[in-house]
């Protein structure tokens, strides 16, 4: 398989963890060190290797939510049994070290250039490989008008939410609360429909790019939505990270 012989090129590398950033009750941002880590575009992944003392091993991908030029950086969510994101959320200090090999993906990545106008839709922890292309965007300071539709269970779930409350010029949020909304709350209060799409969505004659991330059941559910809009679904591209989220 062409992705196996090129992910065997990558080499895995020692991380050691510089930093760490709790940005809800369960999602930790984590900011790693790695000789030899040559930098990455705005959308791309890492592989994380955690080794146990008895040798067992278990890997998982994780979005990077830094910009390109920054620090790399991990968001990661705790699941509940999860194998992996409890250590990383809960357990990892600062001066622990696992491996990590990437950056990996050339598809779902955004590297600011184009007049097209972005819609990027995010369900949950969705949002870390967007943050990469918000922040990207910000940093080389795109016009590019972009929005961001974002749905999180509740309020206190909103990752990186002082962040998204100043957006950068151009830069348009908007944001459901699925399950709970505190008092006052003026975005929308239910999951991803048509009617939202409609709302938020460019017109499909403006020939927009799509970036959606979330769990399968989300981005099928948004890209599906889209498609009915007249989006041609090669202009929408995905990341899934798996059934739960
Ligand atoms: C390209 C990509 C990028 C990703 N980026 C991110 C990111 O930026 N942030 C992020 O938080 N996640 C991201 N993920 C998801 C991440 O890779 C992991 O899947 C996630 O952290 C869960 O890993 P875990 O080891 O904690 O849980 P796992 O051990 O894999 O378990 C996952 C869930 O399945 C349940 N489970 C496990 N085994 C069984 C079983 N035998 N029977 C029934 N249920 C079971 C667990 O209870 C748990 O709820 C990404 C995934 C992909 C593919």
């Amino acid at each position: 398989m062409a992705g196996a012989a090129l992910l065997g090129r990558l080499t895995w590398l020692v991380a050691e963890v510089v930093d760490a950033v709790q940005e809800t009750p369960r999602v930790r941002t984590l900011v790693l060190e790695a000789d030899g880590w040559d930098g990455h575009r705005a959308g791309q992944h890492v592989d994380v290797r955690l080794t146990s003392e008895d040798g067992y091993q278990a890997e998982r991908s994780y979005s990077i939510a830094s910009a390109p030029g920054e620090p790399l950086a991990v968001t990661v969510e705790e699941l509940e049994d999860g194998e992996v994101s409890p250590y990383l959320v809960s357990e990892a200090r600062e001066g622990d070290r696992f491996e990590i090999r990437g950056p990996i993906g050339g598809y779902f990545v955004w590297d600011g250039s184009g007049d097209a106008p972005v819609l990027l839709v995010a369900g949950g922890s969705g949002v870390v490989p967007l943050m990469s292309m918000i922040r990207h965007r910000a940093r080389t300071g795109s016009r590019t008008p972009t929005r961001l539709l974002y749905s999180s269970r509740s309020y206190e779930d909103v990752i990186y939410r002082a962040e998204l409350d100043e957006p950068a010029d151009g830069l348009e949020v908007f944001q459901t609360l699925t399950r709970s909304q505190p008092p006052g709350w003026t975005g929308y209060a239910r999951r991803i429909d048509a009617e939202m799409l409609g709302e938020v969505a460019w017109s499909a004659a403006d020939e927009p790019r799509v970036f959606i991330c979330g769990s399968t059941r989300f981005v099928d559910a948004a890209a599906d939505g889209l498609v009915a809009m007249g989006y041609p679904p090669l202009s929408i591209r995905t990341e899934r990270f798996g059934a739960t989220g």
